[in-house]
């Protein structure tokens, strides 16, 4: 077999993220197809997690020139594609004589699937051996990362994951331009508080069907641009995409008064204490979650069912 893809397989099974697996694997393709774009989504029950996209041009002196997207591209069109009924997408769609678009869906569980999307330039049969090949290698190694990088219960990411991410979200958000002196990420932990009554009073099954109810939740009132983790037990984790602290602010308590108001079965009512702090790249991630944790403790000394903000406490 030729070296360039023995050498390419090796790279790609020395990935240890579904992120940077995603980059290698698009990377690759891109190197060895005549494509003039590859994107990957990754999409959840709600919403899409993901896209990696790539496109490649060629200068006036026929150099290969490629541009990384972080934005979804061509996103309305997969989303239809893929939402509904993406056990019936077509794998080939031939637009016109130097126009190929090839779509490799992947489901990964009841809730997450991911697809690739290929835009060739000639017909795909030659390399309908590579592709598939790839993309089936990809499959399979996302599936394991992905089980590795989620909470059993919730599906959410869990703890050993927070740094990570964070670092992905960084890089993306300093290359588009949106951490700037107004905007900027923020740590938000989350308490359900009492639980310990829940599990006492109803039960552990009961406890654990709250906790999924209360994920649902989450992934419902955050955007997809924000991240989302189990950090424990009862205690969530949300990364929020840029913003001011006003606005971090106003999403966390809008949530904080759905959980107020929802009932849950059974329990009916519980409420969640919310802490948060500014996220700087010159700090340790031990660091920011240190400040967010202190101004949940705030919010829980103050009477629980609140929210405080560790640098407006200074
Ligand atoms: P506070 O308002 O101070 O946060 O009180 P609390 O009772 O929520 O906090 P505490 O830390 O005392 O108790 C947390 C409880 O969460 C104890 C533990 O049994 C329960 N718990 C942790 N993980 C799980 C889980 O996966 N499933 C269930 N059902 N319970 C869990
Ligand atoms: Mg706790
Ligand atoms: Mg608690």
């Amino acid at each position: 077999m030729d070296d360039k893809v023995i050498r390419s397989i090796i790279e790609i099974t020395e990935q240890r993220s579904s992120d940077s697996l995603g980059y290698c694997v698009v990377a690759t393709l891109a190197e060895m197809l005549p494509v003039s774009a590859i994107t990957l989504y990754r999409f959840d029950g709600t919403h899409y997690l993901q896209s990696i996209s790539l496109s490649i041009s060629e200068d006036h002196l026929g150099r290969r020139r490629q541009t990384w997207h972080h934005e979804p591209q061509y996103y309305d069109y997969i989303e239809e594609l893929t939402i509904s009924k993406l056990s019936n997408v077509p794998k080939l769609i031939r637009h016109s004589a130097t126009s190929f678009h090839y779509f490799y869906p992947i489901p990964l569980d009841n809730e997450h699937f991911a697809m690739l999307y290929l835009h060739l330039c000639e017909p795909t049969e030659p390399f309908t051996m590579l592709i598939e090949g790839f993309a089936k290698i990809y499959e399979n190694y996302l599936r394991i990362l992905d089980e590795s990088e989620r909470d059993k219960l919730t599906g959410l990411y869990n703890r050993k994951t927070i740094e990570d991410k964070l670092q992905d979200d960084f890089i993306r958000y300093e290359a588009d331009g949106r951490i700037n002196d107004l905007q900027s990420c923020w740590l938000v932990i989350l308490d359900i508080d009492h639980f310990k009554r829940v599990n006492d009073n109803f039960g552990h099954l009961i406890g654990d069907e709250v906790l999924l109810i209360f994920s649902q939740q989450l992934k419902l009132h955050f955007t997809a641009d924000d991240k989302i983790f189990r950090f424990g037990g009862e205690e969530f984790l949300v990364i929020l995409s840029p913003s001011t602290c006003e606005e971090a602010a106003m999403k966390i308590n809008e949530f904080r008064k759905h959980i107020e108001s929802f009932t849950f079965p059974q329990v009916e009512r519980i409420t969640v204490s919310c802490g948060f702090a500014k996220i700087s790249t010159k700090d340790y991630l031990p660091i920011i979650l240190d400040n967010a944790d202190k101004a949940l403790y705030h919010a829980k000394n103050k009477g629980r069912n609140r929210f405080y903000c560790y640098e407006e406490l200074l």
